[in-house]
């Protein structure tokens, strides 16, 4: 994980000042990196008996897929407001500003599967939080949370149950 981590960019003032965005981009596109953070991801789930990765609009796409090709399981995205065509379902949460709102087709999960929710960092927790308690609604037999990277100053790891049994592959 030290070399994925020296592939992460820390931009500054993103997306406003006084914020270190950090910037996984830099990781996605190098080849040892994106091979090393797929290997290590599908190691972490790979006797959990995983059926549905969940990945979070949109960087969680990217990494959600590998792992769900990995595991032999399926992928279901979580989107922004009016972008998934059939039926959702839908919840809001309170982000630094306003609110914002996330959605799952309503039958993208059965009470037979075992989901992942992916994505690519945990900062505040809000949007995790929310995609969790969406993916509670379908009762699920379990239900585990991942993300690439935990900036654990912002305590979101606090709003997720501990049942989820979290796990981020770099801690900030
Ligand atoms: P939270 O709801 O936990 O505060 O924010 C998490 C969401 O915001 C994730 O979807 C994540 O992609 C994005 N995010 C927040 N901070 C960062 C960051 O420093 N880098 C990246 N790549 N995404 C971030």
């Amino acid at each position: 994980m030290e070399y994925v981590k020296t592939k992460i960019r820390d931009v500054i003032d993103f997306p406003q000042k006084g914020v270190i965005f950090r910037d996984l981009t830099t990781a996605f596109k190098d080849p040892k990196a994106i091979h090393i953070l797929g290997w290590n991801l599908s190691q972490i789930y790979r006797d959990k008996g995983v059926t549905k990765v969940v990945g979070i609009e949109s960087r969680g796409f990217i990494c959600g897929s590998i792992l769900a090709f990995e595991l032999g399981a399926g992928f279901v995205p979580a989107r922004k407001p009016g972008k998934l065509p059939s039926e959702v379902i839908s919840t809001s949460y309170d982000k630094e500003y306003g609110k914002d709102t996330i959605e799952i087709h309503s039958d993208a999960i059965t009470p037979d599967d075992v989901v992942v929710i992916h994505d690519d960092v945990l900062a505040t927790g809000g949007t995790m939080a929310a995609v969790y308690e969406l993916v509670r609604r379908f009762n699920p037999r379990k239900i585990y949370i991942n993300a690439i990277v935990e900036l654990s100053d912002l305590g979101g790891r606090a709003k997720l149950p501990a049942e989820a049994e979290t796990t981020a592959l770099i801690t900030y």
